[in-house]
């Protein structure tokens, strides 16, 4: 008997979303089952359903997913039925870069994300009797039941709260891994961000659990500053009324901040990140600006301040690392992401996508069962 599970389909370059009936492939050796509990709605989905990431369609989306093994192939040793998982990135796991613990750069990494099947072209679902991809990020999590490469799913504690989690796996991870793991603030250092979404968020978050005390979130919508400032910004910027460059210098006495994260992926943006640093400063960026998009940056001036400037995919991270680090911060009160989301059933799918776009919800996260 095959399994069927409700999922949210693209079937065409553009349009909503469609709630329907998937059927699932016998399970491989080397994957296991998940039921899942909750799925983060991330900016790649948008990006996807509007082709500017060539999925092909029809195609199943999802790439923070969260929920319980359900079953395991028989080649599975590292996970067991009944645990909580949360899915992460795929990669190849057998590039040089994988290899060396650098899963982010994966020289496959394109593919193995965006290329909605298994490397064999296979699919572990399928939709009216054909093929669809299901394999988006190696899972393709809008969706109630999901099979996807053991390699991907990083055990959690089972008291966490496994329904809001899958963010963790993608859109927090990039945010927080890009502070935590790039940037490094100290205690007592000054950081700002460029952009309150998920990722911003995650990045502020960060920066305030690693004790840096001057916090200043920059961006153009004033009730996301309100939220900053809830979660523990120290200073706001509302870009579109002042110049952010002079609003930080300002605020740090003229000389700028040590740290500072773009999480918009506009170079203008970008621009703005690194003539608001320190001599010695260093800047991420982890917004993700079109490709081809050039930057106009004063590199003879840059050479005299011996700034540092840092490009972070997937905030750098080792999931199985990482995830399990973000859930203890998340435990210890001291990365209160949950402040970011909210829930929407599967069947509102839609809306969940258009409030992620128009920013109405930060962290989206569909929820079943
Ligand atoms: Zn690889
Ligand atoms: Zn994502």
């Amino acid at each position: 008997m095959s399994m069927q599970a409700q999922a949210a389909l693209a079937t065409a370059p553009g349009t909503a979303l469609t709630v329907d009936t998937v059927e699932l492939a016998p399970l491989r050796p080397d994957e296991i089952r998940v039921r899942v509990a909750g799925a983060g709605v991330c900016h790649s989905a948008v990006l996807a359903r509007d082709q500017q990431y060539p999925v092909p369609l029809p195609a199943v989306f999802g790439d923070e997913g969260a929920g319980v093994v359900e079953a395991v192939g028989e080649a599975v040793r590292s996970l067991a039925v009944g645990d909580h998982v949360v899915l992460g990135f795929n990669s190849c796991g057998t590039c040089g870069y994988c290899r060396c613990g650098q899963p982010s750069s994966c020289t496959e990494f394109f593919a193995h994300n965006f290329g909605g099947y298994r490397p064999d072209r296979s699919s572990p679902i399928s939709w009216r009797g054909a093929p669809a991809a299901g394999w988006f990020f190696g899972q393709s999590s809008f969706a109630e039941l999901v099979q996807v490469p053991e390699r991907i799913a990083v055990k959690v504690p089972a008291e966490a709260p496994i329904e809001l989690l899958g963010p963790l796996g993608c859109g927090l991870m990039t945010g927080a891994g890009a502070v935590l793991e790039v940037l490094r603030p100290r205690p007592g250092d000054s950081f700002a961000v460029f952009g309150t979404g998920a990722v911003g968020f995650a990045g502020l978050l960060a920066a305030k659990a690693s004790g840096a005390t001057t916090l200043i979130a920059v961006d153009v919508s004033a009730s996301r500053l309100e939220l900053a400032r809830e979660l523990g910004a120290t200073h706001t910027v509302n870009s579109r009324v002042t110049d952010p460059v002079a609003e930080i210098r300002a605020i740090t006495g003229g000389a700028g901040v040590e740290y500072a994260f773009d999480a918009v992926g506009i170079t203008e943006v970008f621009v703005q990140m690194t003539e608001a640093l320190a001599p010695r400063g260093h800047g991420a960026l982890a917004g993700a600006p079109p490709q081809g998009d050039r930057a106009g940056i004063d590199v003879g001036s840059l050479l005299f301040t011996q700034q540092r400037l840092s490009l972070v995919l997937e905030g750098s991270a080792v999931p199985h690392e990482f995830i399990p680090r973000l859930v203890r911060l998340h435990q210890a009160g001291l990365f209160p992401f949950d402040r970011l989301v909210r829930t929407y059933p599967l069947s509102e799918i839609n809306t969940a996508l258009a409030d992620a776009e128009s920013g109405a919800t930060v962290k989206p996260i569909i929820t079943f069962g």
